[in-house]
């Protein structure tokens, strides 16, 4: 291809993300590689979906022998890997009933659907709360959801029926049981909005405040989710069971899927008509899920998280030891953000140059999701790139 035809095919494409131009053409485990051949580690699994590395062997035998035998049937009929998988989230969770999308928006949308049909049936109304720095989706509904100014500038009107409160702030719930809120939405690590964990004294409280309020409580889960906190979802961690949760992101492994969990009570609210989406779990999809979800019990993928996270936040302490201008590292598991005082994509840029893929969330937040697959070689080569990234930010270097 001659540089004019390139250059003609770029401007085909609609300019919403700001990309690097570098093209990864390969991938295998922890590493990818360019058209050029060159080798990168990826810490960022294309953004919490490769849980289970590039391409990983049994996900990608299942789907190879799908593809052989049927694609797409549309929900009209019934579809075995999308019931297995349906059995599997309920077996493996609280939740008694999914339904299936291709996308953490549509599984966010699904998600506030079934909750204000549920409030309806109840005789309630009333907004769905949700919070500041949150992030939910890219839908109008789920970004009228989405409490952050950036995502929801120039798409007004929004969708009515969203209020939104600080994160983490007890004193702020007192609002919560003025607004009669239908259900509250919340992310158990806010990921787009700064790698911001949920402190468990404010969970707690708004789990007793919900209870108390007729509230449904819905768990958006779609980065937090499959693994990579830690436990398979993150609520489990907290202590408490939440009445709806969404997941996307790592379920599929790469094959796009959404899912939007809930106990049976709310569930039944969904009836034949109600909702619906011609590709949601479609044998393809439901198969990739189903997989992945083998792979995490044949492999033992959430005590293999657990052992690396130890070993990963070891190193990241050093690391913030070493360079002062790390001012914080957050999160759970193999999810963590890095307070810097510089600006966090010069941080990505520069690691780039190590051949390290690092992601950011917001200016100032270096963000970090490895595969959950990862090895302590791995994360010794992440730390001696990321020493090398901040020792030329140290000295003005960048
Ligand atoms: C990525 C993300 C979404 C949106 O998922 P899409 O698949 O991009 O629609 C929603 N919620 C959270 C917490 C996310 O991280």
């Amino acid at each position: 291809m001659d540089k004019m035809t390139q250059t003609v095919k770029k401007q085909a494409l609609m300019q919403t993300y700001s990309r690097t131009p570098v093209k990864f053409v390969k991938g295998k485990g922890s590493y990818v590689w360019d058209e050029n051949g060159e080798k990168y580690l990826d810490f960022t699994s294309g953004i919490a979906v490769c849980n289970l590395g590039h391409v990983p062997e049994k996900v990608k035998t299942k789907v190879t022998g799908q593809l052989d035998q049927i694609w797409h049937t549309s929900n009209l009929f019934e579809i075995g890997p999308q019931e297995e998988l349906a059995e599997k989230l309920a077996a493996q969770s609280v939740f008694d009933r999914v339904f299936f999308a291709n996308s953490g928006a549509e599984a966010n949308e699904a998600a506030i659907k079934l909750a204000r049909l549920d409030a309806k049936k109840r005789g309630k109304s009333g907004p769905i709360v949700t919070f500041k720095a949150s992030f939910h989706g890219r839908t109008l509904g789920t970004l009228s959801a989405t409490a952050q100014e950036k995502i929801q500038h120039g798409f007004e009107p929004l969708v009515p029926g969203f209020t939104y409160l600080p994160f983490n702030d007890i004193t702020a719930l007192r609002d919560l049981e003025k607004l009669k809120p239908i259900a509250v939405m919340f992310e158990l690590i806010q990921g787009e909005g700064g790698v911001i964990p949920a402190e468990q004294d404010w969970v707690d409280a708004l789990v007793r405040t919900c209870r108390k309020n007729d509230c449904l409580i819905i768990v958006d889960e779609v980065q937090t989710g499959m693994g990579r906190t830690g436990t398979l979802f993150a609520y489990e961690q907290y202590g408490f069971e939440p009445d709806i949760m969404t997941l996307a992101k790592g379920l599929g492994s790469g094959i796009p899927i959404g899912a939007m969990l809930a106990k049976e009570k709310i569930a039944q609210s969904f009836t034949p008509g109600t909702h619906g989406s011609t590709f949601g779990g479609n044998p393809l999809s439901a198969t990739a899920g189903l997989a992945t979800l083998e792979t995490f019990a044949e492999e033992n993928i959430i005590e293999h998280v657990q052992k690396q996270s130890i070993d990963f936040w070891t190193k990241l302490e050093d690391l913030k030891t070493q360079f002062s201008f790390i001012k914080e590292i957050r999160g759970k598991g193999l999810m963590a953000g890095l307070e810097t005082e510089m600006e966090a994509v010069k941080i990505t840029r520069a690691a780039l140059a190590e051949h390290l893929l690092v992601l950011t969330a917001g200016p100032h937040v270096v963000r970090l999701l490895p595969p959950l697959v990862i090895t302590e070689k791995e994360t010794a080569l992440f730390a001696e790139k990321m020493k090398t990234v901040f020792t030329k930010a140290s000295q003005n270097n960048l």
